[in-house]
């Protein structure tokens, strides 16, 4: 049995049709008729950028971002999906948090779905640290369908391995 490490979290029933979608052949196809587009954020300024419309739009009053980046060393597996970090630099005497937000580089490749996906997720821990209810349902606010999207971003990064 194909071990589905991005999907752990989710019941067995699930897993078992995302096994034989794969059994079939037919995850790809899954992928593709659902996401079909690719965006055009490649580089770290239109990431950031793209966060920060985001962030205007749902969470005007989270603290401020310093930094917004992709990371080609973030390891999805490891750091769930992304990675949120709050830094504590000492600045002029002052210690003083700084709010990054690091995005695995692989989400470059991707539908625009995962990658809304994946920076409200971040986003959304600028409030909340923890995957609780209320990150959830922060998550669902900035992105409606939120929960669709993070199992089939799961599902994509689960396709990629397997073609590796
Ligand atoms: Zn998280």
């Amino acid at each position: 049995m194909t071990a589905l490490t991005y999907l752990s979290a989710y019941p067995a029933s699930v897993q078992d049709q995302v096994r034989r979608l794969i059994a079939e052949g037919r995850l790809e196809d899954y992928l593709q008729r659902r996401y079909p587009a690719r965006h055009e954020i490649q580089s770290d300024k239109a990431l950031y950028a793209y966060t920060a419309a985001l962030k205007q739009e749902h969470l005007r009053n989270a603290p401020a971002l310093d930094k917004v980046l992709y990371d080609n060393k973030l390891d999805v597996v490891q750091r769930a999906l992304g990675l949120h970090t709050a830094v504590s630099r000492v600045q002029g005497g002052k210690l003083k948090a700084k709010k990054e937000i690091r995005i695995a580089s692989l989400f470059k490749d991707a539908a625009p779905e995962f990658l809304q996906m994946i920076v409200v997720h971040e986003l959304a821990h600028l409030k909340e640290f923890a995957h609780n209810k209320a990150f959830y349902q922060l998550c669902e606010y900035m992105l409606p369908g939120y929960h669709q999207y993070e199992f089939d971003a799961r599902v994509y990064l689960t396709w990629r391995d397997l073609r590796a």
